[in-house]
Protein backbone atom coordinates (compact mmCIF):
# COMPACT_ATOMS: atom_id res chain seq x y z
CA UNK A 1 0.00 0.00 0.00
CA UNK A 2 1.60 3.57 -0.92
CA UNK A 3 1.80 6.49 2.35
CA UNK A 4 1.92 9.83 1.36
CA UNK A 5 2.68 12.80 3.96
CA UNK A 6 0.96 15.75 2.75
CA UNK A 7 2.03 19.21 3.81
CA UNK A 8 -1.01 21.38 3.19
CA UNK A 9 -4.92 20.92 2.34
CA UNK A 10 -4.34 21.72 -1.50
CA UNK A 11 -2.14 18.47 -1.55
CA UNK A 12 -4.36 16.72 0.35
CA UNK A 13 -7.63 17.41 -1.68
CA UNK A 14 -5.42 16.24 -4.86
CA UNK A 15 -4.70 13.00 -2.74
CA UNK A 16 -8.29 12.75 -1.92
CA UNK A 17 -9.41 13.05 -5.69
CA UNK A 18 -7.16 10.76 -6.73
CA UNK A 19 -9.19 7.92 -4.64
CA UNK A 20 -6.69 7.87 -1.84
CA UNK A 21 -7.65 7.53 2.15
CA UNK A 22 -7.50 10.28 4.65
CA UNK A 23 -5.50 8.61 8.07
CA UNK A 24 -5.89 10.71 10.87
CA UNK A 25 -5.27 9.29 14.44
CA UNK A 26 -5.70 5.36 12.65
CA UNK A 27 -7.48 4.52 15.46
CA UNK A 28 -10.55 3.15 13.36
CA UNK A 29 -8.83 2.23 10.16
CA UNK A 30 -6.86 -0.54 12.26
CA UNK A 31 -9.83 -1.77 12.52
CA UNK A 32 -11.04 -1.62 9.22
CA UNK A 33 -9.57 -3.90 6.16
CA UNK A 34 -8.08 -1.55 4.69
CA UNK A 35 -8.82 -2.25 1.27
CA UNK A 36 -7.49 0.92 -0.37
CA UNK A 37 -4.99 1.74 -2.97
CA UNK A 38 -3.27 4.50 -0.36
CA UNK A 39 -3.68 6.35 2.67
CA UNK A 40 -2.21 10.31 3.08
CA UNK A 41 -1.27 10.91 6.45
CA UNK A 42 -2.72 14.31 8.28
CA UNK A 43 -0.57 15.19 10.93
CA UNK A 44 1.67 17.24 8.78
CA UNK A 45 -0.91 19.74 7.41
CA UNK A 46 -0.74 22.75 9.29
CA UNK A 47 -3.81 24.22 7.45
CA UNK A 48 -5.95 21.36 9.31
CA UNK A 49 -4.63 21.70 12.49
CA UNK A 50 -5.60 25.74 13.03
CA UNK A 51 -8.11 26.63 15.81
CA UNK A 52 -10.16 29.77 15.49
CA UNK A 53 -12.72 32.29 17.39
CA UNK A 54 -14.37 34.83 14.93
CA UNK A 55 -16.20 35.98 18.10
CA UNK A 56 -19.89 34.16 17.37
CA UNK A 57 -18.10 30.25 16.12
CA UNK A 58 -15.24 28.47 16.85
CA UNK A 59 -13.73 26.42 14.35
CA UNK A 60 -11.53 22.80 14.80
CA UNK A 61 -9.03 22.21 12.72
CA UNK A 62 -9.85 18.04 11.17
CA UNK A 63 -6.54 16.78 12.33
CA UNK A 64 -6.29 17.84 15.77
CA UNK A 65 -6.40 15.24 18.45
CA UNK A 66 -9.32 15.01 21.18
CA UNK A 67 -7.21 16.75 23.71
CA UNK A 68 -5.85 19.50 21.76
CA UNK A 69 -8.93 20.63 20.89
CA UNK A 70 -10.56 20.22 24.49
CA UNK A 71 -7.88 22.40 25.81
CA UNK A 72 -8.45 24.62 22.74
CA UNK A 73 -11.92 24.80 23.15
CA UNK A 74 -12.13 25.21 26.93
CA UNK A 75 -9.57 28.60 26.70
CA UNK A 76 -12.51 30.29 24.05
CA UNK A 77 -15.21 28.66 25.98
CA UNK A 78 -14.80 28.26 29.66
CA UNK A 79 -16.93 25.27 31.33
CA UNK A 80 -18.29 24.25 27.55
CA UNK A 81 -19.92 20.56 27.03
CA UNK A 82 -17.95 19.77 24.19
CA UNK A 83 -14.56 20.02 25.61
CA UNK A 84 -15.95 17.43 28.74
CA UNK A 85 -17.37 15.01 26.05
CA UNK A 86 -13.78 14.84 24.34
CA UNK A 87 -12.06 14.74 27.77
CA UNK A 88 -14.27 11.29 28.61
CA UNK A 89 -14.01 9.57 25.73
CA UNK A 90 -11.65 6.70 25.86
CA UNK A 91 -8.07 6.90 27.19
CA UNK A 92 -4.86 9.57 27.74
CA UNK A 93 -3.20 8.22 25.05
CA UNK A 94 -5.92 7.22 22.71
CA UNK A 95 -7.40 11.07 23.23
CA UNK A 96 -4.17 12.06 22.16
CA UNK A 97 -3.88 10.19 18.58
CA UNK A 98 -7.91 10.52 17.92
CA UNK A 99 -8.62 13.44 15.36
CA UNK A 100 -11.86 15.10 15.22
CA UNK A 101 -12.05 14.82 11.19
CA UNK A 102 -11.47 10.67 11.69
CA UNK A 103 -14.08 10.97 14.33
CA UNK A 104 -16.52 12.36 12.57
CA UNK A 105 -16.31 10.25 9.28
CA UNK A 106 -15.87 6.93 11.52
CA UNK A 107 -18.65 8.19 14.16
CA UNK A 108 -19.29 4.73 16.20
CA UNK A 109 -21.85 4.08 18.22
CA UNK A 110 -19.89 5.23 21.15
CA UNK A 111 -18.99 8.01 20.04
CA UNK A 112 -18.19 11.14 22.41
CA UNK A 113 -18.34 13.52 20.07
CA UNK A 114 -21.23 12.52 17.74
CA UNK A 115 -23.95 13.71 20.42
CA UNK A 116 -22.11 16.94 21.37
CA UNK A 117 -21.96 18.04 17.65
CA UNK A 118 -25.85 17.65 17.42
CA UNK A 119 -26.88 19.86 20.58
CA UNK A 120 -24.36 22.80 19.33
CA UNK A 121 -25.46 22.05 16.25
CA UNK A 122 -21.93 22.21 14.60
CA UNK A 123 -20.94 22.19 11.07
CA UNK A 124 -18.98 20.57 9.11
CA UNK A 125 -16.54 22.34 7.19
CA UNK A 126 -15.03 20.37 3.79
CA UNK A 127 -11.52 20.95 2.61
CA UNK A 128 -12.02 21.71 -1.17
CA UNK A 129 -15.47 23.97 -0.64
CA UNK A 130 -15.87 26.72 2.30
CA UNK A 131 -19.73 25.80 2.61
CA UNK A 132 -20.36 23.90 5.65
CA UNK A 133 -22.65 21.13 5.76
CA UNK A 134 -25.15 20.53 8.88
CA UNK A 135 -24.25 17.19 10.74
CA UNK A 136 -27.74 15.40 9.72
CA UNK A 137 -26.83 16.13 6.01
CA UNK A 138 -23.45 14.73 6.83
CA UNK A 139 -24.69 11.76 8.38
CA UNK A 140 -28.03 11.09 6.11
CA UNK A 141 -26.35 11.25 2.53
CA UNK A 142 -23.53 8.68 2.04
CA UNK A 143 -22.47 10.07 -0.83
CA UNK A 144 -21.67 13.17 0.08
CA UNK A 145 -19.88 11.85 3.33
CA UNK A 146 -17.78 10.06 0.71
CA UNK A 147 -17.54 12.99 -0.89
CA UNK A 148 -15.91 14.94 1.49
CA UNK A 149 -12.67 15.53 3.20
CA UNK A 150 -12.75 17.20 6.21
CA UNK A 151 -10.78 20.68 6.90
CA UNK A 152 -12.74 21.45 10.04
CA UNK A 153 -15.91 21.91 12.19
CA UNK A 154 -17.67 24.92 13.51
CA UNK A 155 -19.15 25.40 16.40
CA UNK A 156 -21.91 28.41 17.60
CA UNK A 157 -20.19 29.77 20.53
CA UNK A 158 -23.68 30.47 21.98
CA UNK A 159 -24.54 26.76 21.59
CA UNK A 160 -21.76 25.64 23.86
CA UNK A 161 -23.21 26.18 28.03
CA UNK A 162 -24.45 22.85 29.13
CA UNK A 163 -23.44 19.56 30.43
CA UNK A 164 -22.47 16.30 28.70
CA UNK A 165 -23.29 12.92 30.73
CA UNK A 166 -22.08 9.51 28.98
CA UNK A 167 -22.98 6.02 30.56
CA UNK A 168 -20.43 3.58 30.70
CA UNK A 169 -19.98 0.19 33.36
CA UNK A 170 -16.19 1.12 34.20
CA UNK A 171 -14.51 3.88 33.50
CA UNK A 172 -12.25 3.21 30.84
CA UNK A 173 -15.46 1.92 28.58
CA UNK A 174 -17.39 2.65 25.27
CA UNK A 175 -20.64 4.40 26.43
CA UNK A 176 -23.92 2.22 25.76
CA UNK A 177 -24.95 6.06 25.39
CA UNK A 178 -24.33 9.82 25.81
CA UNK A 179 -26.16 12.71 26.71
CA UNK A 180 -25.35 16.63 25.45
CA UNK A 181 -27.48 18.80 26.65
CA UNK A 182 -27.08 22.36 25.71
CA UNK A 183 -28.39 24.80 27.81
CA UNK A 184 -30.35 27.78 25.80
CA UNK A 185 -31.62 29.44 28.28
CA UNK A 186 -34.67 30.44 30.04
CA UNK A 187 -35.42 26.44 30.68
CA UNK A 188 -34.92 25.81 26.97
CA UNK A 189 -32.50 22.76 25.83
CA UNK A 190 -31.44 21.07 22.82
CA UNK A 191 -30.52 17.42 23.79
CA UNK A 192 -28.86 14.99 21.47
CA UNK A 193 -29.01 11.12 22.88
CA UNK A 194 -26.40 9.12 21.09
CA UNK A 195 -26.18 5.36 20.97
CA UNK A 196 -30.01 4.91 20.48
CA UNK A 197 -32.02 2.58 18.19
CA UNK A 198 -31.86 5.20 15.18
CA UNK A 199 -28.21 6.65 15.66
CA UNK A 200 -28.89 10.17 17.79
CA UNK A 201 -32.08 11.45 18.79
CA UNK A 202 -32.75 15.04 19.13
CA UNK A 203 -35.22 16.97 22.27
CA UNK A 204 -35.66 20.38 22.11
CA UNK A 205 -38.01 22.57 24.43
CA UNK A 206 -38.27 23.22 27.95
CA UNK A 207 -39.23 20.83 31.15
CA UNK A 208 -41.65 18.24 31.25
CA UNK A 209 -42.82 18.54 27.67
CA UNK A 210 -39.40 17.68 26.25
CA UNK A 211 -39.32 14.67 28.89
CA UNK A 212 -42.57 13.51 27.89
CA UNK A 213 -41.50 13.63 24.24
CA UNK A 214 -38.83 11.45 25.35
CA UNK A 215 -40.34 9.16 27.25
CA UNK A 216 -42.68 8.14 24.30
CA UNK A 217 -40.15 8.32 21.92
CA UNK A 218 -36.66 7.45 23.23
CA UNK A 219 -35.71 3.90 21.68
CA UNK A 220 -33.01 1.88 22.87
CA UNK A 221 -31.93 -1.68 21.44
CA UNK A 222 -30.34 -4.57 23.86
CA UNK A 223 -26.87 -4.54 24.38
CA UNK A 224 -23.69 -6.29 25.75
CA UNK A 225 -26.01 -8.00 28.16
CA UNK A 226 -28.05 -4.97 28.76
CA UNK A 227 -31.78 -4.49 27.41
CA UNK A 228 -32.70 -1.51 25.94
CA UNK A 229 -35.57 -1.11 28.28
CA UNK A 230 -32.80 -0.64 31.03
CA UNK A 231 -31.12 2.12 28.76
CA UNK A 232 -34.41 3.82 28.11
CA UNK A 233 -34.68 3.84 32.03
CA UNK A 234 -31.34 5.61 32.75
CA UNK A 235 -31.54 8.12 29.84
CA UNK A 236 -34.90 9.19 31.55
CA UNK A 237 -33.33 9.95 34.69
CA UNK A 238 -30.16 11.17 33.41
CA UNK A 239 -32.64 14.39 31.55
CA UNK A 240 -34.60 14.39 34.48
CA UNK A 241 -31.76 15.42 36.22
CA UNK A 242 -30.56 17.90 33.76
CA UNK A 243 -33.99 19.61 33.64
CA UNK A 244 -34.31 19.68 37.49
CA UNK A 245 -30.76 21.21 37.85
CA UNK A 246 -32.26 24.50 35.89
CA UNK A 247 -34.96 24.67 37.95
C1 LIG B 1 -9.77 0.96 22.40
C2 LIG B 1 -10.46 2.18 21.81
C3 LIG B 1 -11.40 2.83 22.58
C4 LIG B 1 -12.04 3.97 22.08
N1 LIG B 1 -12.97 4.60 22.85
C5 LIG B 1 -13.59 5.72 22.37
C6 LIG B 1 -14.54 6.43 23.16
O1 LIG B 1 -14.81 6.07 24.31
N2 LIG B 1 -15.10 7.54 22.63
C7 LIG B 1 -14.80 7.99 21.36
O2 LIG B 1 -15.34 9.02 20.93
N3 LIG B 1 -13.92 7.33 20.59
C8 LIG B 1 -13.30 6.22 21.07
N4 LIG B 1 -12.39 5.57 20.29
C9 LIG B 1 -12.07 6.14 18.96
C10 LIG B 1 -13.09 5.73 17.89
O3 LIG B 1 -13.49 4.39 18.02
C11 LIG B 1 -12.47 5.93 16.49
O4 LIG B 1 -11.41 5.00 16.36
C12 LIG B 1 -11.95 7.35 16.26
O5 LIG B 1 -12.97 8.28 16.53
C13 LIG B 1 -11.45 7.53 14.83
O6 LIG B 1 -10.66 8.69 14.79
P1 LIG B 1 -9.22 8.65 14.10
O7 LIG B 1 -8.70 10.04 14.04
O8 LIG B 1 -8.34 7.64 14.75
O9 LIG B 1 -9.65 8.19 12.62
P2 LIG B 1 -8.86 7.25 11.58
O10 LIG B 1 -8.81 5.85 12.08
O11 LIG B 1 -7.60 7.90 11.16
O12 LIG B 1 -9.90 7.37 10.36
C14 LIG B 1 -11.24 6.88 10.49
C15 LIG B 1 -11.94 7.10 9.15
O13 LIG B 1 -12.10 8.49 8.90
C16 LIG B 1 -11.47 8.86 7.66
N5 LIG B 1 -10.91 10.20 7.90
C17 LIG B 1 -9.87 10.54 8.71
N6 LIG B 1 -9.69 11.86 8.70
C18 LIG B 1 -10.64 12.38 7.85
C19 LIG B 1 -10.95 13.71 7.41
N7 LIG B 1 -10.28 14.79 7.82
N8 LIG B 1 -11.98 13.86 6.53
C20 LIG B 1 -12.69 12.78 6.10
N9 LIG B 1 -12.43 11.51 6.47
C21 LIG B 1 -11.42 11.32 7.36
C22 LIG B 1 -10.43 7.79 7.41
O14 LIG B 1 -10.09 7.66 6.05
C23 LIG B 1 -11.14 6.54 7.96
O15 LIG B 1 -12.06 6.04 7.01
C24 LIG B 1 -11.73 4.45 20.77
C25 LIG B 1 -10.79 3.78 19.99
C26 LIG B 1 -10.14 2.65 20.50
C27 LIG B 1 -9.10 1.94 19.65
Amino acid sequence: MKWFFPESADESVHLFRQGFKPHGGGTFLIKTSLNVPGLFDLSLVNDFKNFEDDGTHLSIGSALSYHDSAVLLESASDGNFFSAALLSAASTPLRNRITVGGSIYALPKWSDIAAPLAAAEGLIVPADDDTPVGIYEYIDDRELKKSILISSIKLPKQNLNGSYYRFTLTGFDYPFFTIAASDRGRGVFRIAVSGTRSGIQIFSGSGDSMLSEAKSNLSFSDERGISGKYLKMRALIQLKRIIRAEE
